[in-house]
Parts: C-alpha cells; sequence; structure tokens
C-alpha cells in the first residue's frame, strides 16, 4: 500500500483514463491521473482542426480542470515508461526527472494508439498522421502552406502537383478529412487568390480496401463514395501506396505528384503489452479478461484502444465509445471493490452505432437495423459530437463555429503556425519562387 487511503494511478487522460477518474468521483481513495499531455483531446473533430474550421482549443481541455471539481484526484503531467507489476508501480518520466517510480494499489491502463505505417516507418516524413493536437496543427500547416507555395509559384505548370492532396487510407478518418479538404477549397477559399484557382485542387483518397468505410455496411459505403466524387474527390481503391516520397506517391506504379501526403491508415497500440509483458493480440494490444483486468493481475485494467477483447466472438473496435465504457466499467468495479462490494458481472459493450461525415451537412449513420445517409444523419452527427465533447463551453463554441463556418463558409482558424522556427517551405524538390513583382494568371 502506498499509504493510509489506496491510491488508484489511471495512465491517460483520454476517453477511458477521464470515464475511470470520474468513476472514480466519490471513492475513498487517492486517484492519481497521468498524461504526457495537459489535455484531453476530442480526436473525432481532429479533422476539423486539421482543414481549419475549429482551432485547437475548442476540442481540447486541460485535465486538471475537467477534474478540478474532483478532490481526490491529482493530475500529473508526465510520461508513464513503464511498469512493475510485482512490486505494483509505474515509471514516470517529467521535465527533469526519469524512472520515478510512483506506487499503486489499482492500475487502469489507458494509453490508446499511435500510427502504423505497417512496417514502413520512412513514409512518416512525408505522410505526417493525425492523432494528437500538434499533428492537426501541422496537416492544416501543409495544406494551407500548400496554396500560400502555389500562389507564390510563377510557373504553372507547378500549380497542378502543389496543389495535388493525397490521403492514404478511406476508413473514417480518410474520408473526414477528403469531405473537409474539398468543401475548404470549394467554399473557403475560391475566391481569396489570383495567381491560382484553389477549386482546381485535385483531392485523391486511397485505400488498398474495395470500398471505402469498411466498417460500415455497402449501401452506406457506397452513399459515402457517391458523395465524395459529387464534391470531386477522386476515389482509387483496391491498391495502397507502394512508395511515398518527397514527390508525392507511387500506386499500382503510378506516380501521383503531390507536396501533401496525408497518412489517415493504420494505427498501433501504445506499449502498454510490453510493460507488462503479458500476452498480446497480433496487433499488440492486451489480451483482457472478461472484467478488463489483466490475467493474474486483478488489480491491474486496461481499457480502450491499447485493449483487446471479444465479445460474441468479434473483437471490440477501437472506438471512443468501447473506450468511455470499458473506463467507467474498471472505474465502478475499483470503487466497489474499495467500498467492500463484490465485483459486478463481465463488462459488455452497448453499440450505439457509428458515423462519419462526408462534407458539408452529409453524414452516414449504422446504428442496428437504422441505416441513414443525408442530412438527418448530419443532424445526428452533430448532436452526438457536441453531446460528448467534454465540458459546455467548448459544446457552445463548436456549435457557433458550426453555425458560422454554415452561414458564411469561413473558417475558425486559418492560421498557419510554425511552431519550430519560421521556415516557409515545405519539404520538395525544387525551390518556391517568391517574387511577387509580376503576377500571371
Ligand atoms: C482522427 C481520429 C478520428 C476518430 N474518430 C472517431 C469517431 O468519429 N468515433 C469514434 O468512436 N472514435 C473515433 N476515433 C477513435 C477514438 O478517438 C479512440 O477510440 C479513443 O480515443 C480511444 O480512447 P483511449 O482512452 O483508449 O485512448 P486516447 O483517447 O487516445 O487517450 C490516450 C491518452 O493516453 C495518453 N498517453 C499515451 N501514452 C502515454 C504514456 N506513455 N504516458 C502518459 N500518457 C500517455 C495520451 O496522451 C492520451 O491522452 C478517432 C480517432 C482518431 C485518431
Amino acid at each position: 500500500m502506498p499509504g493510509s487511503v489506496p491510491r488508484v494511478v489511471i495512465v491517460g487522460g483520454g476517453f477511458g483514463g477521464l470515464a475511470a477518474a470520474r468513476a472514480l468521483k466519490n471513492a475513498p481513495a487517492e486517484i492519481v491521473l497521468i498524461d504526457r499531455v495537459n489535455h484531453h483531446l476530442f480526436q473525432p473533430l481532429l479533422y476539423q482542426v486539421a482543414t481549419a474550421v475549429l482551432a485547437t482549443g475548442q476540442i481540447g481541455s486541460p485535465i486538471r480542470n475537467i477534474l478540478r471539481k474532483q478532490k481526490n484526484t491529482i493530475v500529473i503531467l508526465g510520461e508513464v515508461t513503464g511498469v512493475d507489476k510485482d512490486k505494483k508501480c509505474v515509471f514516470v518520466k517529467d521535465a527533469d526527472r526519469t524512472g520515478v517510480p510512483i506506487p499503486y494499489d489499482f492500475l487502469v491502463l489507458a494509453t490508446g494508439v499511435t500510427h502504423s505505417y505497417f512496417g514502413h516507418n520512412e513514409f512518416e516524413r512525408f505522410a505526417p498522421g493525425l492523432k494528437s493536437l500538434a499533428d492537426a496543427v501541422s496537416v492544416r500547416n501543409k495544406i494551407l502552406q500548400a496554396f500560400e507555395q502555389a500562389e507564390a509559384e510563377e510557373d504553372p505548370s507547378r500549380h497542378r502537383d502543389l496543389l495535388t492532396f493525397v490521403l492514404v487510407g478511406a476508413g473514417p478518418t480518410g474520408v473526414e478529412m477528403a469531405g473537409a479538404i474539398a468543401v475548404l477549397v470549394r467554399n473557403t477559399l475560391k475566391s481569396e487568390f489570383r495567381r491560382i484557382n484553389p477549386e482546381k485542387a485535385r483531392i485523391v483518397l486511397l485505400d488498398m480496401a474495395p470500398r471505402v468505410l469498411g466498417t460500415f455496411s455497402e449501401h452506406l459505403s457506397q452513399a459515402a463514395k457517391a458523395r465524395l466524387e459529387s464534391l470531386g474527390v477522386e476515389v482509387r481503391l483496391g491498391n495502397g501506396a507502394d512508395q511515398i516520397d518527397a514527390e508525392g506517391v507511387i500506386v499500382a506504379g503510378e506516380r501521383i505528384s503531390s507536396q501533401t501526403v496525408i497518412w489517415t491508415a493504420g494505427v498501433a497500440p501504445s506499449p502498454a503489452g510490453k510493460w507488462l509483458n503479458v500476452t498480446t493480440d497480433r496487433a499488440g494490444r492486451v489480451r483482457v479478461q472478461q472484467d478488463v483486468s489483466v490475467p493474474g493481475y486483478p488489480e491491474v485494467f486496461v481499457v480502450g484502444d491499447t485493449a483487446s477483447l471479444d465479445q460474441d466472438g468479434k473483437p471490440l473496435p477501437g472506438v471512443a465509445q468501447v473506450a468511455i465504457q470499458q473506463g467507467r466499467y474498471a472505474g465502478n468495479l475499483i470503487h466497489r471493490v474499495l467500498s467492500g462490494k463484490s465485483r459486478p458481472g463481465p463488462f459488455r459493450y452497448f453499440d450505439k452505432g457509428n458515423m462519419a461525415v462526408v462534407g458539408k451537412g452529409f453524414a452516414v449513420l449504422q446504428s442496428g437495423k437504422v441505416h441513414l445517409s443525408g442530412f438527418v444523419a448530419w443532424l445526428a452527427w452533430a448532436a452526438v459530437h457536441l453531446q460528448f465533447l467534454a465540458q459546455s463551453s467548448l459544446r457552445l463554441s463548436v456549435f457557433l463555429q458550426w453555425i458560422w463556418t454554415c452561414i458564411t463558409g469561413q473558417r475558425g482558424s486559418r492560421l498557419i503556425v510554425n511552431h519550430h522556427g519560421g521556415e516557409l517551405r515545405t519539404q520538395g524538390p525544387q525551390e518556391t519562387h517568391l517574387e511577387l513583382a509580376k503576377t500571371s494568371k
């Protein structure tokens, strides 16, 4: 025991970790929530930051602010680097120390996933992924900078390459990004440039799968594809990216020249399985028992994207609802044990359905037997996403921004912010000509 009051350590303040912490609000324990960033992030709206609709502060909130009224909870900014499950402590790296041991009586690991380039880590340099706020700002910079670079470029033959956007991976993130870029070029940017016509931007969405949104029904996946094509997106299925470099992408032997390639494909779990040295599934996610605890260690729980659990013979998907429900379940279980009650029955996921947005005012929705596409599905998407934002101030701010963007076409945050210096140029083989004296149409 770390002290007289039992201690619950939660690693990760994402959907799973936050739900666990909230479920322990009135528990007779000290709750220590550790995250390597100071904010909880609403990842489903990351693509809107990457396409300049929303600002970073509209989809993220400081974790300590969210939990400010929870008097039994302490929030620590630090990165967990390992777990000693026999000595019952986690090791933390913070700003000036490494390997600081933090003992626990109960441990909840909710550390999510990171990008996976399917063994091609060399692609990362040229095709950033979308997982954190820093990623979203970097993708936003890349997209907005491409237009600036094209406007400054006097050689019109280079405009097409500069204005070609390739999204690798046609799951929900790729589809949502492609739709949002299409709306950006058609609505927001169209009248602001003189040398280039943003509407002529080429947006390519590619995937080796035979259809977009593979987890949705065939019918909804076709509706999403048709909608993307009506927005001018080129959907190329059946072949993945063989090569990604500074010149663009090679797909099925064909080079697509592009300065802006965005990785919207695979993810890999956090190293929680390695820290614990326990059985993982093929992807590396920790195999948990029906009560989301680790076999042989009833005080250690793994929830959300970094856990692997089957229900009715199928693995649970890596979505926010699974993480929230598992986090809440683990928190309630620990609370019961701490209060001298019996452990609850096994965890059971209640599937509320799947949704994805495709451009302005259009979404696909699949919930049980209900399959919808179009504006009504978009209204449901908007309501659900507003409801699940962490704080009411964010709900109001996002709602107002959406209305403003809908009416005016204007976006909330179109600033190019280079946090690491003022370099104007994205990587590329040729220099950009910044001689603005002559303007050619
Ligand atoms: C772009 C995008 C769009 C998505 N859209 C949807 C959607 O529309 N609907 C849906 O249901 N799901 C969506 N998802 C998936 C959903 O966001 C995840 O399933 C969910 O976030 C998983 O929750 P989690 O708690 O397991 O992990 P996360 O929410 O990722 O939280 C993990 C936390 O752990 C912290 N952490 C990680 N490692 C360490 C460490 N070593 N030390 C300390 N802290 C650490 C991280 O900083 C983070 O705060 C989307 C995901 C992405 C990336």
